[in-house]
């Protein structure tokens, strides 16, 4: 069963029914409807390396943060790798919670510029003076990497995709969110494998107490390999559900379960991108397209 459409502020997004009980967190799979985009981009793109207009991008993130009611989005740069941000509340904390072991220094990223509401003005009029050259330092600086885990209230992490799987991740326990971004690349390098022991090794987590969404993505319908026997090694051939066809929800459900994820507390939306392309940026349909957003982040409790 698809996640619930829910519309707030003029924008529309879906909600994993598993998550959205939880009232510490805020998220959303935002879709590309309403937003200030034109054009190939048409909605809400906030990718500010496809080609869009700078200004659109920076109206398309406010209008994310006054759907959260929250004043901070955290970027992260995508590369279809591995590598894993850790944005741990232990930089700032100067009396560590002595539950939780000290964040190694040799694998911590700091990220510690993201895209905050009052930065829009000064956004605006930078994109506006920088209309030729879509590389705005303020939402540029941000670190490469293709998951982000957090236990700091108040960063709302982002990833952006078209056809790639955005995957949220909540340890109720220990107050703990990443969010992963799963193309195909990264799902054969086990990203989400990695993210949730990092999860666990990093801020003490428990994959059976880790709630997971796998958001709008290519379903397998639509996720076509032609030349799978020099892309996909065969260890993932099981996978090809009929010819040349590949079902990646699948197999992000089972990197989930060898971590000890509950099949119980993993929701696949089972939306296609390419599918869907009404709803969702998709790459594989358009090639010149925008991304579309997908958040989760551990809010203030009096926020909500
Ligand atoms: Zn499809």
């Amino acid at each position: 069963m698809p996640p619930e459409l829910s519309k707030k502020n003029g924008l529309h997004f879906y909600q994993f029914p598993n998550l959205a009980q939880f009232t510490e967190i805020k998220h959303g799979m935002f879709t590309r409807l309403s937003g200030f985009s034109k054009g190939p981009f048409q909605g809400l793109n906030v990718s500010v390396n496809v080609g869009d207009d700078p200004e659109s991008v920076a109206r398309n993130r406010h209008a994310i943060l006054t759907c959260l009611d929250e004043d901070e989005l955290v970027f992260i740069h995508q590369v279809h790798g591995s590598d894993i941000i850790l944005l741990s509340q232990f930089q700032n904390d100067e009396k560590p919670s002595h539950r939780r072991r000290p964040v190694s220094r040799k694998v911590l990223k700091i990220l510690d510029s993201g895209f905050r509401r009052n930065d829009n003005k000064r956004l605006l009029k930078l994109a506006l003076l920088k209309k030729e050259n879509t590389d705005t330092p303020l939402i540029h600086n941000n670190q490469t990497g293709d998951a982000i885990i957090t236990d700091i209230p108040g960063k709302m992490l982002v990833i952006q995709t078209a056809d790639c799987q955005p995957v949220l991740l909540f340890d109720p326990n220990q107050k703990v969110v990443a969010a992963v971004h799963s193309g195909w690349r990264g799902s054969l390098q086990n990203i989400i494998g990695k993210t949730i022991m990092s999860m666990v090794h990093h801020f003490h987590c428990s994959p059976e107490k880790i709630i997971a969404g796998v958001g709008p993505s290519l379903g397998p319908c639509c996720c076509e390999f032609v030349h799978y026997r020099k892309e996909i090694p065969d260890s993932f051939w099981k996978y090809q559900k009929k010819e040349n066809h590949f079902d990646f929800w699948e197999l992000s459900q089972d990197q989930m379960l060898e971590t000890g994820v509950r099949t119980n507390n993993i929701h696949i939306s089972g939306l296609c991108t390419k599918c869907r392309n009404d709803l969702f940026f998709s790459y594989r349909r358009q090639k010149i397209t925008g991304r579309c957003a997908g958040v989760i982040g551990l809010t203030y409790s009096d926020r909500r």
